[in-house]
């Protein structure tokens, strides 16, 4: 195990977080101060260093989004798809001028390791812009028709008007692009609540949208805490839809206050997705998916790896094989390309992890590997090691809750119907993995499986044209591909008289005259 930092942590942030000393909002086109009275500090987990402070948003702030997000609503709902097209492809443009910028910050704000900002965080979301940029121009409807013979009907798709959103810290760019991009694509304007922990690279993304010659107010950022900004904008009387990504416990307050205002609700909620190997399977490729897809940004990943079930036959050699390779992961400074695994996103956060994993051991379970935090120089992080957990019972808590950081259940399983049954208790359904050379029980988990994305042969995998989103408790609605725009946009019936008569027909029914 990786104990000692290939490198000891050492950031020279001053270049990200210099312009944030003029606040971390960003409404109707520029950056501002937060007017709430409190001050919150964005820390580097890797070292507990404080990174700077800004004051959060409060109600006056969110009013002054939403009435900018309004006030540019005739303007970007009228434009042509087209033009709403080319504004995305230039905030591609700049966004991919800025790519190494939202790399560091995002790599600094949250401790992850600078490999994965660089080849997946930083790309995915500058994909979606580009995806979203094609996209706003195929918004399809029904063909027209006269369907009762004397009116042509047709089909209208159009923007909702000020969307407010909610965005968790684990992927803060990412769920950003996915929260904004299908909206304002569909010709809606955005209120985005990043969480308070990470505001950077949301803000950045608005600067990028505005220098990229998206009008003032179609993007607007407010980075406040949950209970104050965000409560403020999804009951706001302005915003007619919220679109949510967080824990589901957060989910269910949300959605109670979005529905007092009947606004359409999208939840993107927690996870504990299952990774079910069958004993045909490829236990190299099982072992490494799985230690990578669990591990994946130190755990925190609504999809990633949490509960391993293998069928007995390969039980010991997978358990192993993992315990081996999560041996061999490089613990250590984000800002160093060799590092595997950084520090979780805060120290509060890594010791919630830590009592979920000493519950588990006082309640019988084995931690076979891991289970506690590094020593050395990692010490002052949020570090907690790759941690592997045996013997956990089905209904136990570390195996039904979401834990989210570095921790994998594994358990074995003797019959298919057991090992999917297992997969399937549980509340959540985000996503799944199966793992076999049968193509008849993969398509039998495919099936089975009851989550909103389910990999073959693989866990994690994500992109920009697929939708991605829960069953159960993980919410409802899609983000990313074409399907997001479900959630953004609403159907008119249009339905206009053919026959220019003045008595018509159908009148007798109600007026016998
Ligand atoms: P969280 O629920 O604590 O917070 C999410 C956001 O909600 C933050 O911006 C927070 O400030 C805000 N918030 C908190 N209380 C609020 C309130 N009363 N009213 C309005 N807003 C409030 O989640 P988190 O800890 O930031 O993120 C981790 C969670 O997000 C995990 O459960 C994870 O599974 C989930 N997640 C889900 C997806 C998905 O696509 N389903 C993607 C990423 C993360």
């Amino acid at each position: 195990m990786a104990d000692q930092p290939s490198q000891q942590p050492s950031h020279q942030p001053s270049d990200v977080t210099a312009p944030f000393a003029e606040g971390a909002q960003y409404i109707a086109g520029r950056r501002a101060a937060g007017t709430s009275g409190h001050r919150q500090a964005v820390t580097d987990p890797a070292t507990g260093e404080r990174l700077l402070e800004y004051e959060l948003a409060g109600p006056e702030d969110v009013d002054a989004a939403v009435d900018a997000a309004g006030r540019a609503l005739p303007e970007w709902s009228g434009a042509t798809p087209a033009e709403r097209s080319e504004a995305l492809h230039r905030l591609r443009a700049v966004l991919d001028g800025r790519a190494e910028e939202l790399v560091r910050a995002e790599s600094l704000q949250c401790g992850k390791p600078v490999r994965l900002c660089r080849e997946f965080d930083v790309p995915g979301s500058i994909d979606n812009v580009a995806f979203f940029a094609g996209a706003a121009r195929r918004l399809d409807g029904m063909a027209a028709a006269e369907y009762s013979g004397d009116h042509t009907s047709y089909v209208r798709r159009e923007p909702l008007g000020v969307i407010g959103s909610v965005a968790p810290w684990n992927y803060p760019l990412q769920m950003a692009a996915w929260k904004i991009l299908p909206a304002v694509a569909a010709g809606n304007t955005v209120v985005l609540k990043p969480s308070e922990l990470t505001p950077l690279t949301s803000v950045m993304f608005a600067e990028a949208a505005h220098e990229a010659g998206l009008p003032d107010g179609v993007i607007n950022i407010v980075s406040g805490a949950g209970p104050g900004a965000g409560e403020h904008l999804v009951s706001h009387p302005g915003v007619v839809m919220v679109s949510f990504t967080g824990s589901t416990a957060v989910g269910k307050r949300v959605a109670r206050l979005a529905t007092e205002g009947v606004k359409r609700l999208h939840l993107e909620l927690g996870g504990k997705a299952p990774f079910v190997v069958f004993d045909d399977a490829d236990l190299e490729a099982a072992v490494h998916g799985a230690v990578a897809a669990a591990l994946i940004n130190s755990g925190q990943d609504c999809t990633a790896a949490t509960r391993a079930y293998v069928q007995r036959p390969l039980y010991e050699a997978f358990t192993a094989g993992v315990a081996d390779l999560m041996g061999m992961v490089v613990l250590g400074d984000p800002s160093d390309p060799a590092t595997d695994l950084g520090p979780l996103v805060s120290h509060a956060h890594r010791d919630r992890v830590a009592g979920f994993v000493d519950r588990a051991r006082a309640d019988g379970a084995r931690v076979t590997t891991g289970g506690r935090a590094p020593g050395g120089d990692l010490a002052a992080g949020a570090y907690y090691l790759p941690t592997l957990v045996t013997g956990a019972a089905q209904h136990s808590e570390i195996v039904q809750s979401e834990v989210f950081g570095p921790v994998l259940t594994v358990l074995p399983f003797d019959a298919d119907d057991e090992g999917l049954a297992l997969a399937n208790d549980t509340p959540y359904g985000l996503a799944a993995s199966v793992w076999s050379r049968d193509v008849y029980r993969t398509g039998r988990g495919a099936r089975e499986l009851r989550a909103g994305c389910v990999w073959v042969n693989d866990h994690i995998p994500i992109i920009s044209e697929m939708p991605h989103g829960g069953y159960r408790a993980s919410g409802y609605g899609k983000d990313m591909s074409a399907y997001s725009f479900e959630e953004y946009t609403q159907v008119k019936h249009v339905m206009s008289d053919t026959t220019g008569v003045a008595r018509k027909d159908w009148h007798r029914t109600v007026l016998a005259l």
